[in-house]
């Protein structure tokens, strides 16, 4: 585990916004082939400004402490930093990992069929030091919580705001939601976060995460 960032005297998640980290983003306008900031588009319509398969990223400053702390909002840059080398998501340190695969928190679904194989989260992995505290500051987390190892990580998504082509000169957004690699409509995606695709996932007993329910019991 790294040190955890701490704001008076509470953990600040590696992946949490800072007031400080804020950038006025462009806006979204129609590019010929789908969404771009104003002002990133050619006379002949192309697009600049988005990464190379063609997704419009969401703009922050990389300035981790400056501000204030704000639990309710990703930081991009950090959240996909933590999702392509596997980090945890409240330290920024390794996450876990043994034979059974990474350790990952997920929203307990355990009455659906077939969960949790083929779970698509937006949650980076967590080590263990840190997995009690990422349960009890996740809000989607609250009550509800089960740890998995995951043998397969596929980071295949990027989630954010699909847009579409509005009745007027502006795109409109759609809807919230993740769209995977290979599909045209990431040139619509107005993007903050990557989404990984978790297989050969087992169930595991963490011992430490019901904590704060059996102390709230
Ligand atoms: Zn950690």
């Amino acid at each position: 585990m790294r040190e955890r960032l701490t704001y008076k005297g509470h953990p600040v998640p590696y992946i949490t916004a800072w007031s400080g980290e804020r950038l006025p983003q462009p806006r979204v306008v129609l590019a010929a082939d789908g969404i771009a900031f104003k002002g990133s588009v050619a006379a002949n319509g192309n697009a600049q400004g988005r990464d190379p398969s063609g997704v419009l990223w969401q703009r922050w400053a990389l300035r981790q402490g400056d501000g204030m702390p704000e639990y309710s909002v990703v930081h991009g840059p950090r959240q996909r930093r933590a999702m392509r080398k596997l980090l945890c998501q409240v330290c920024g340190g390794p996450s876990d990992k043994n034979e059974q695969g990474y350790l990952w928190l997920l929203e307990d679904y355990r009455g659906v069929a077939g969960w949790p194989e083929k779970e698509v989260t937006t949650h980076p992995p967590v080590c263990r030091a840190c997995a009690p505290v990422a349960a009890r500051l996740c809000p989607h987390l609250e009550n509800k919580v089960v740890a998995i190892r995951a043998g397969g990580v596929l980071v295949d998504g990027v989630h954010g705001n699909l847009y579409e082509r509005g009745g007027g000169l502006l795109p409109v957004v759609k809807e919230k939601k993740v769209v995977f690699s290979g599909d045209w409509r990431v040139r619509w995606m107005f993007a903050n976060q990557l989404a990984a695709t978790l297989t050969n996932v087992t169930i595991v007993d963490l011992p430490g995460l019901g904590a704060r329910r059996r102390a709230s019991a």
